[in-house]
């Protein structure tokens, strides 16, 4: 399906419109660049030289970059931008890492066909920092300088959990007026993700007694079983209508057919629509107990990210957005959608946020992942317009 085009409606909406289509070229160039140096989470010399391009690419707009080092994970990068105002800083948030091992351009290069650009990383999330970069230089252009504060926050970490740069993001959120988050927008219609769900991982582990199966079964207490029963205890903890949902996602245990399993393990994945809800689920989790009482089951994790929920504070960052978009004479929806990003965290502490701001495209972690090129000038324009209004 293609997106409606209008006409934009005001001659300010119009005039950026042109700008920054004029500077679709550009713009494909520098998501080439970020995408052409590869950046997977768990290759920290990787993340750092990347970490330092995208650095330098901030500065020559006259931000000044501060690195947040990291033991193990890539270093973060916060680049802080006077305005005109001394007001709170907006905060633009994502992340530079990606999913993709080294090499992988290699197979899934970094390529132009017709009006998609694809790569490893693409969406997910370098073209978002290409727009970050584009609005600031068009703010910077228009207005002579910002209009307002801005700071921006890349972390290295995203795709894994964000457990290295998390206190980082929590401490700049606190600081800021809102963050708008240029994660990839929802579907081939661009909308903007109002709210996410919360996520938690568990592991549930069970030890029962290893014996012979054929000459000594009864002395043996089967972990497997026991682990099953817990299965179907975990998987009836899903309620939908409340967005809560429990995935049994990985099962192991035993070591030959033979042998009456000692050790069973299940890994859990938990999403939860309303940070209400999580205490219960956790309580529920934490208070399994044996079927059997000869096994001992184990629970370890826990809820990881708060859900963003759609907050008066969302909502109204929301309308806004909607009006620009309306003036530059499209209309923005949006979506709520199950995944969590670094946006779950500035929300749970009650910051307004808004997430999907990034390119529009498909395949995010895929081979085909690629975004659609027309959408790149109004993506910028409403990241410029939200810098000025949000
Ligand atoms: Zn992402």
């Amino acid at each position: 399906m293609k997106p409606a085009r209008a006409a934009a409606t005001s001659p300010e909406s119009k005039r950026r419109l042109a700008y920054f289509a004029e500077r679709r070229d550009p713009i494909i160039a520098t998501i080439r660049e970020l995408v052409e140096i590869e950046s997977p989470s768990d290759n920290k010399a990787a993340v750092d030289r990347l970490s330092e391009v995208v650095a330098g690419k901030f500065a020559a707009l006259g931000g000044t970059p501060k690195i947040h080092r990291a033991q193990g994970f890539g270093n973060h990068l916060q680049v802080d931008f006077a305005g005109k105002t001394s007001a709170k800083p907006v905060l633009l948030l994502g992340h530079y890492d990606t999913v993709y091992p080294l090499g992988t351009l290699a197979t899934m290069p970094c390529q132009v066909a017709g009006d998609k650009l694809s790569g490893p990383g693409v969406l997910d999330m370098k073209s978002g920092i290409a727009l970050m970069l584009a609005a600031i230089g068009g703010l910077r252009e228009w207005h002579g300088a910002l209009p307002r504060p801005v700071r921006v926050l890349l972390v290295s970490d995203e795709e894994v959990g964000s457990d290295s740069s998390r206190s980082i993001t929590e401490s700049l959120a606190k600081e800021s007026s809102s963050v708008l988050v240029l994660e990839p927008s929802y579907r081939r219609e661009g909308a903007l993700k109002t709210a996410r769900k919360g996520v938690g991982e568990y592991q549930v582990k069970v030890t029962g007694k290893a014996s012979h199966a054929g000459l000594d079964f009864q002395k043996g207490v089967n972990a497997i079983v026991e682990l099953a029963r817990q299965i179907e205890k975990i998987t009836a903890f899903t309620d939908l209508q409340k967005g809560l949902t429990v995935n049994v996602g990985i099962v192991s245990g035993g070591s030959r057919t033979n042998v009456v399993p000692a050790e069973a393990l299940a890994h859990v994945d938990v999403r939860i629509a309303r940070m209400k809800d999580a205490a219960g689920i956790d309580k529920k989790i934490r208070s399994l107990r044996p079927f059997n009482r000869k096994c001992k089951v184990e629970i370890t994790g826990g809820i990881n990210r708060p859900p963003l929920e759609r907050t008066a504070g969302v909502a109204a960052l929301y309308a806004k957005a909607q009006g620009i978009a309306r003036d530059l004479g499209w209309k923005l929806r949006e979506a709520a959608v199950g995944g969590g990003s670094d946006g779950n965290f500035t929300a749970g502490l009650g910051i307004p946020t808004l997430d999907g701001l990034g390119g529009v495209g498909d395949g995010a972690h895929a081979v085909h992942e690629h975004i659609f090129i027309s959408d790149l000038p109004r993506r910028a324009a409403l990241v410029a317009g939200l810098i000025e209004a949000a």
